[in-house]
């Protein structure tokens, strides 16, 4: 959308062509119920992205602060500043007094990681600024904080281990590991998962929900002139021809096409027939790399529709709330026992599986969204809506549907998560919840068209198949099929709302750019 947007804007004949009935992908709002859900992101950050582009695109957005809290069995703390990192570190010594010098140590790096964060985040991104023009931004804001920024990336590069091994380096406790991390995608680059504590100052919340941020960019596109197909999915791609082809069989000539969805789908619905033979084999190489990586985590969303008011809620935390019920920490349960599920799934009775359930969501960290909190014209009177979410994992639950029974797993699951939330932090669910409903990586994967169900693209591996370097990120939108670009959350890791909008520009103007060379 953010391609479509600045394209149509620059005057170019922009097609966007969308597979559901309306636009947004995991950025998305609806309603059940008179209750108001999101389906993908609860919040979205700006990182220094997201306001410069609406400006930039002379869109304006209705938004509210989305304050977060975080508790811990009964401690629950609310983050209201740079200042909060100190409640934070007195919650963690309340629950593990025996660490206070590994407690010590994981606050000194995140204040660390949060100076960092300023530095990164400390300017408008120089994308969405017209720096031909802007000469005020130039001289008094991009000039004097290149070096810093140079000085920084310098020192992230450095952090890019995963956070479960830098952690081991120097906490001890393995409880205390996990309590910090196990809400992170498996293997974050510790700088992206540590740098966690300055994103919840950033959160921001559209008001009339996060689908709100779509909207606004479809009526901007259409305003540009831009043309919007939904309800139309590209199955094939003849890369010689420029020709795209639906599901239907109709065709649509490209002069450049920017593919912002699953690159495993790109790579198996382009042919490459008729191009050059160093093409050919750039793209072969391409999609081998891709199709050997996989999706990173998914997420497993319950929505809640309670008959209770939102100001019980409010009493107790904000409407993005990070949650753990057990300070026991996950342990290897979503690690080797996960892994010994899925390997062997074959062999695994249904019981087995249902004992490992009830520790999984024991001893998880969720997070817990109500839409009600943020903005109270999301609710019916007098009700709240609730979406409680934790990470899971596609394979487990693609095994388990082959084996019939997914329907019973998630009914297992949505049973279990409300018993163990309601019997720790909103007790009124177990007597107030009128309905739920529930999406899974697969609901994921079907709506998006997602590898693996991923919310965020790639999973984290040492050798990533996308630039994953911020200074290299002006190339993250190349491939090696000519005129066909890249953006969105697959062209460049790790990713979120803000780099799949970066991406999407720094897309465009490659488009641009390309026109007025040629
Ligand atoms: C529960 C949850 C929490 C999240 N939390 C955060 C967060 O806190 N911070 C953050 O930054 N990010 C978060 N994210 C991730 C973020 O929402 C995504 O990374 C981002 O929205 C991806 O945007 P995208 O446009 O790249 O891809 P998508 O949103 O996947 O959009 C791709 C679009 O392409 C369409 N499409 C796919 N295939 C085809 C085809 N063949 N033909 C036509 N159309 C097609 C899809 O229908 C979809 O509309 C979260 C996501 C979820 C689900």
């Amino acid at each position: 959308m953010t391609s479509a947007a600045y394209l149509s804007r620059a005057g170019q004949k922009v097609l966007l062509i969308e597979k559901n009935s309306e636009c947004g992908g995991l950025v998305n709002s609806f309603t059940r119920d008179g209750f108001k859900f999101d389906a993908g992101v609860r919040a979205l950050e700006d990182a220094g992205i997201i306001f410069p582009m609406l400006a930039d695109l002379g869109i304006s957005l209705d938004v509210v602060k989305s304050p977060v809290s975080l508790g811990i069995e009964n401690e629950i703390i609310h983050i209201e500043g740079q200042e909060s990192l100190l409640k934070y570190s007195e919650l963690l010594l309340k629950l593990f007094p025996e660490s206070k010098e590994e407690i010590d140590n994981v606050i000194k790096i995140i204040r660390k990681i949060m100076k960092h964060m300023d530095v990164l985040y400390g300017i408008e991104n120089p994308v969405f600024k017209d720096l031909k023009r802007d000469r005020t931004f130039i001289f008094k804001k991009l000039l004097p904080w290149l070096p810093k920024f140079i000085f920084t990336v310098g020192k992230i590069n450095r952090l890019n281990m995963p956070v479960e091994d830098y952690l081991e380096k120097f906490v001890k406790n393995p409880s205390l590991r996990d309590i910090i991390s196990q809400h992170f995608f498996k293997n974050t680059p510790t700088f992206f998962a540590m740098s966690y504590f300055s994103l919840y100052l950033d959160y921001f919340y559209p008001k009339g929900g996060v689908g709100r941020l779509p909207e606004v960019m479809k009526n901007k596109i259409i305003e540009c002139g831009g043309e919007i197909l939904t309800d139309t999915k590209i199955t094939r791609v003849m890369a010689e021809k420029c020709l795209l082809i639906d599901q239907n069989n109709a065709t649509y000539n490209y002069e450049s096409l920017i593919w912002a969805a699953d690159l495993k789908m790109l790579y198996r619905i382009t042919e490459t027939e008729g191009l050059s033979q160093s093409i050919k084999s750039l793209s072969a190489e391409a999609k081998s790399k891709f199709l050997k990586n996989r999706g990173g985590d998914s997420v497993f969303s319950l929505f809640v529709e309670a008959d209770e008011p939102l100001e019980s809620f409010r009493k107790i935390a904000h409407g993005h709330f990070f949650y753990t019920p057990s300070k026991l920490g996950l342990g290897e349960v979503h690690r080797a026992e996960l892994d010994n599920l899925t390997g062997n799934f074959d062999k695994v009775s249904k019981e087995h599986i249902l004992t490992w359930l009830d520790k999984f969501i024991r001893l998880n960290t969720y997070e817990i969204s109500v839409p009600g909190l943020k903005d109270p014209d999301l609710v019916p009177p007098g009700k709240t809506g609730l979406i409680i979410s934790f990470l899971a994992e596609y394979e487990l639950f693609n095994k388990i549907r082959e084996a019939g029974w997914l329907e019973e797993f998630i009914s297992e699951i949505e049973s279990r998560v409300l018993k163990v939330i309601s019997d720790s932090v909103y007790p009124m669910l177990k007597d107030k919840t009128i309905a739920h409903f529930s999406f899974t990586p697969l609901s994921i994967e079907n709506r998006v068209g997602s590898s693996e169900g991923a919310i965020t693209g790639w999973a984290f591996k040492e050798s990533m198949p996308v630039i994953n370097k911020i200074q290299n990120s002006g190339r993250s939108v190349l491939t090696p099929v000519p005129s066909v670009y890249q953006a969105g959350q697959w062209a460049y890791s790790p990713a979120g709302v803000p780099m799949s909008i970066l991406t999407g520009k720094l897309a465009a103007d490659r488009v641009l750019k390309q026109k007025r060379s040629s």
